[in-house]
Order: structure tokens, then sequence, then C-alpha cells
């Protein structure tokens, strides 16, 4: 599948990209402060400017948006279209050209599912084309102040007065665009503590932010709330919600559904007790990576923004 390829050579953009970020950056005099393990934002803000973002319809008005950063789901109608998330500032282009693929309409609203960058990065330019922008209360927190995220290697500015949002909530936001009923929850700490989930009920499409990825690890925000045990606690929130019949968008990777969903429970689980136990024996990080915890789903998980080192890393800092 198309959507498959583009997430499996997601990381290795990323990468290369950032490599190459990374090796210009030496020969500067700022390198002196640069931090060496920058690599995952400046090769994701690159691999975002060339990555095609490609279009695939759900079901009724909604459609999602899949390129290198998280996943947008479009719903669209006589209110303007409506997106759920932004992906990076770099990939704006390719949104433009997959947004008027699907028709016309200008945006008039956007939902962040929580504060990231590959999330938010098209907040300001959507906001100036004539979007309000809705989001949990931690998202504006985040993007308010400069914020370090120490999984990334990376601090973050203050996102322009443009890109933050224009409505928060706490704990629920119910809205209604498109003759449809949209339902946002936040979750307890997971994957940050800003995550939300997104219902669209009439088509019964849910979209889980990135506490959910398919077929790539996930990436654990601890800087900004996120916990293994915390991804583990939305998970069950998720499979508890999530119906046979539903489309399960995630954060990262292929349009899924409730078996890939209860698939990366047990994933979630499992790494968490293999890691866990090792941990207690007196293993250090470098022996539990060398045990190779993940090896059943690394060939086909371990190709998108987070390694099988990354995220036994993530799941050891928790544990
Ligand atoms: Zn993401
Ligand atoms: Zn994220």
């Amino acid at each position: 599948m198309v959507t498959t390829a583009s997430a499996e050579i997601s990381r290795r953009q990323f990468i290369a990209a950032g490599g190459l970020a990374a090796a210009t950056a030496c020969l500067a005099p700022t390198a002196l402060f640069a931090d060496s393990g920058d690599v995952l934002v400046p090769g994701g803000l690159k691999a975002a400017a060339t990555a095609k973002v490609t279009v695939q319809a759900l079901r009724r008005n909604l459609s999602v948006l899949l390129g290198v950063g998280g996943n947008i789901v479009v719903l669209t109608g006589s209110d303007g279209k409506l997106l759920v998330d932004a992906e990076i500032v770099t990939a704006r282009p390719h949104v433009s050209a997959a947004l008027a693929n699907i028709n016309a309409d200008p945006v008039k609203q956007l939902i962040n599912t929580h504060w990231h960058f590959d999330h938010t990065g098209g907040n300001e330019w959507l906001h100036e084309a004539g979007a309000s922008i809705l989001a949990q209360e931690n998202t504006r927190k985040h993007l308010s102040e400069v914020t370090r995220v120490e999984g990334w290697k990376h601090t973050f500015p203050a996102a322009p007065a443009g890109a933050i949002p224009t409505t928060v909530f706490k704990e629920d936001h119910t809205l209604h665009a498109n003759n449809t009923t949209l339902i946002l929850k936040h979750y307890l700490p997971a994957h940050t503590d800003s995550d939300i989930s997104v219902h669209f009920a009439e088509a019964d499409v849910f979209h889980t932010g990135d506490t959910f990825w398919n077929r790539e690890y996930p990436f654990i925000d601890y800087s900004t709330g996120g916990s293994i045990d915390g991804m583990i606690r939305a998970t069950e929130v998720n499979l508890a919600t999530v119906t046979d019949k539903m489309i399960v968008i995630p954060g990262h990777g292929v349009v899924g559904d409730k078996s890939q969903l209860a698939f990366y429970r047990d994933l979630l689980v499992g790494t968490r007790e293999r890691v866990a136990a090792l941990k207690k024996q007196g293993k250090s990080l470098d022996e539990i990576i060398a045990a190779k915890p993940t090896a059943a789903t690394d060939a086909k998980w371990g190709n998108g923004f987070r390694s099988p080192k990354d995220f036994i890393g993530d799941v050891f800092q928790g544990v």
C-alpha cells in the first residue's frame, strides 16, 4: 500500500535530512551551542518540505491526509473545511495542494490533537487563511512558551501569536459542523498532557491523536507529561470507546481499526513488562536494547519516527 510505504520511509527521510542539517550546522560557529542529538526536528522540517501528502477518502464527508507529520482528518461541507491537525509547517504547499484536490472551500476550523510541531506546524498559516483554532488548554500553554522536549533534544521557542489556539477547553467539548457532531475528549497524561481524541459521531470515525501509532513505534514525550503507563491507560480508554465498525485514525501510520488498536495495546503492555523485568534485574538500557525485547515487531514497526532502540528507551524511562 502506498500509505504504508510512505510511513516506512519517513524515519529514513528524517535521519538523512537531519544528519545533513547537523553536518551543515557543524560548520557554523553556533554549533558550539547546538545540541548534538537535535536531529529529529530539523530532519522532520526538511523531510516534510519535499514529501508528498496523499488523500484517502474515509466515510461520508471525511478524508485523511497522510504525510510525514501527524495524520490530518478533513471534514467538508457548507460550513467550510474543518481540519484535525495541521502537519509540519514546511508541508504547507503539499497540504494546500491536497486540500485543493478535495474541493475549493476554505478551511474555517482547525482542531489540534496536542501541541507537537508535527500537528500544529500549520496553525499560523491556516489561521491567517481564516481558520479558528480549537485545542485542549495545555496545547495553548506549551505553544505559548519556550518548551524543551528532551526526547528530541530540541527546544521550541514560543509559537507566533497567529499559531496559538483561539479557543481552548479543559476536559470535554462538543461541536457541530457540516452536519456532523464532533465529540472531543481530553486524555489523562499519555503521549503528552495535552492529548485529545476526536470522534466524528455520524461517520463513526475516531481520531486518537498520538496516543495510537499504527505499525510504527510511538514517541512518548516525558518532558510535557507523557509516560508509558499513561500511553497504556489511554489505549485502554480507546479500546473501551472504539467499536468494531469504527474507523480509527492514528496520529501516525496507516488508517486502522479496533483489532489493530488491540494489537498495539498488547505491544505496549508486553514491551513494558519485558523492559521492566530486565531493569529490575539490574540491566542497563544498553543491555536491555541488546536483549531485543521488541524483536517480534521490529521489522514492521521499527522504521517510523522511532527506532526499536528509541522506543525501548522511552519505555525504560517510565518503569
Ligand atoms: Zn506526532
Ligand atoms: Zn506528538
